[in-house]
């Protein structure tokens, strides 16, 4: 997922880890109430160097290169687990560890595939799997296998430890998450008997968000997410020279569409999760007026001034509407030529709790020309939100006040789309958590250039996601 907020830039401290590609350090002892996290982050690092080094780019995918070595790791570790291919190539990957049966099992989800690189605009070749400068190098490196390795080294650390487990711990690789999900789709779909048990999910889509000091502003937890539902738009006319106009011009015609769109602005609505994020964040605003517009934003929407404060955000702006881009157009490509048939794209999102067909219904509104065809490009579907409270946000909360006493833990809702879409459908609570806390620099690389995550950052986030599964799961 492409991640989409602004992150401001900030040193972290330097890291103290080696880089080398030696053999992965040995086995850490049960003894001790926590695990050696120093340890435990080098080798982390050099397992990421290794699955960086493995090309799952896609298209084409190949994520069965991936789940295969993901395989090898656990069976070293005498983890058991299964590939099973979405279609030729597409592997998925799924382990489980076994705890008690006292509570429902908790998913470590990732997907193995990556976005292509332009290896000649980076400094770092993105395939070596290189550490250097203190960050390890390479496309994945924070969408997501950075994450995939630190819930990898999680789950064998404690099994490693022998800690007793209240809840099996399930281990999911998607297939293909970039190109459109069909792993995560499929496996929820042919595969739901082995997860149908579980209650939790932490997937990627959360943003632990710094602010321009450099300091952190806030942990959030992703509850929710807007729901892509892309439309194509077709408009038919007769075909012919241009240099004779004609009525009916289809590409006119859908021009006018086009504009009649761009200047609707959709309603404004506050949702549960929006309105508890904005809520949180109040508690930390120190401009009185802010202050209280963040903590009742319903209120606040009806003054023209609230409403320009949380409109001019393009942020705050998606999570309080359905939104429309137009991205895609195609009319003739002829200037001297009509053509038979214009077509656009949108992307519309869609908050959490808007149907489809109520969209769609206000689009023909505003619209108001009924030779505009409008096609869906995705199923109709509509998204739901995991709950705000429950144990596992309770142990985030604890694991985050533990290691960074004082900071804000939120619940956002996410203006873009990752797999756990898929699981939430099936009743799984699937939350996003950032196991990083990155800068604005390093968040740019994702799905950019020169993709890389530092050491700093590995050493804070095993230690973070041991603690949260280890306090959910005990
Ligand atoms: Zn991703």
């Amino acid at each position: 997922m492409s991640r989409f907020l602004p992150l401001f830039l900030v040193g972290l401290a330097a890291a103290q880890l080696t880089s080398g590609t030696g053999p992965v350090a040995a086995q850490q002892p049960a003894a001790g109430r926590t695990p050696d996290f120093d340890a435990l982050a080098e080798e982390t690092t050099r397992r990421l160097a290794e699955y960086l080094r493995i090309r799952t780019v896609n298209p084409p995918g190949n994520e069965t290169a991936g789940a295969r070595w993901l395989q090898h790791v656990l069976r070293g570790e005498g983890i058991e687990s299964e590939i099973f291919e979405s279609s030729p190539g597409r592997g998925n990957l799924y382990a489980r560890l076994r705890g008690n049966g006292k509570r429902r099992p908790i998913v470590l989800l990732s997907h193995i595939d990556v976005v292509p690189a332009t290896a000649s605009a980076w400094k770092v070749a993105p395939w070596a799997g290189k550490i250097h400068d203190g960050q390890v190098w390479g496309r994945g490196a924070l969408d997501m296998k950075g994450m995939a390795i630190v819930e990898l080294m999680t789950l064998i650390a404690l099994e490693r430890r022998g800690v007793p487990l209240s809840r099996d711990i399930i281990l999911i690789a998607n297939a293909d998450e970039e190109t459109g999900s069909t792993g995560a789709e499929w496996f929820a779909r042919e595969k739901s008997e082995l997860i149908r048990d579980a209650e939790f999910l932490i997937n990627e889509g959360g943003s632990n968000q710094l602010g321009r000091d450099g300091k952190i502003e806030y942990y959030g937890v992703a509850v929710t997410e807007k729901l892509p539902y892309w439309l194509r738009l077709t408009v038919r006319g007769s075909p012919g020279h241009g240099s004779i106009p004609r009525p009916d011009n289809a590409a006119a015609r859908l021009a006018r569409a086009l504009g009649r769109i761009a200047g609707h602005e959709t309603p404004l609505q506050v949702t549960p999760p929006a309105a508890q994020f904005f809520r949180d964040l109040s508690t930390r605003e120190s401009d009185p007026q802010r202050r209280r517009w963040l903590a009742d934003p319903a209120r606040a929407l009806r003054e023209p001034e609230g409403r320009r404060f949380f409109t001019s955000n393009l942020y705050f702006n998606a999570l309080l509407r359905n939104t429309i881009s137009v991205t895609v157009m195609q009319g003739s490509n002829k200037t001297n030529v009509i053509p038979p048939e214009a077509s656009a794209e949108l992307d519309v999102r869609l908050l959490p709790g808007t149907a489809p067909a109520t969209f769609l219904a206000e689009l023909r509104r505003v619209i108001a020309d009924t030779t505009v065809e409008i096609t869906p490009l995705r199923p109709d579907r509509e998204a739901s939100t995991s709950p705000l409270r429950g144990p596992l946000i309770d142990a985030i909360r604890e694991t985050v006040q533990a290691m960074d006493p004082g900071a804000l833990i939120t619940t956002p809702m996410l203006a873009g789309y990752t797999d756990s879409y898929y699981y939430r459908a099936l009743g799984i609570g699937a939350y996003g958590l950032d196991p990083f806390r990155v800068t604005e620099a390093e968040d740019q690389t994702v799905h950019g250039n020169d993709e890389r995550v530092s050491l700093a950052n590995i050493r804070f986030g095993v230690e973070f996601f041991y603690r949260v599964v280890e306090r959910v799961a005990r």
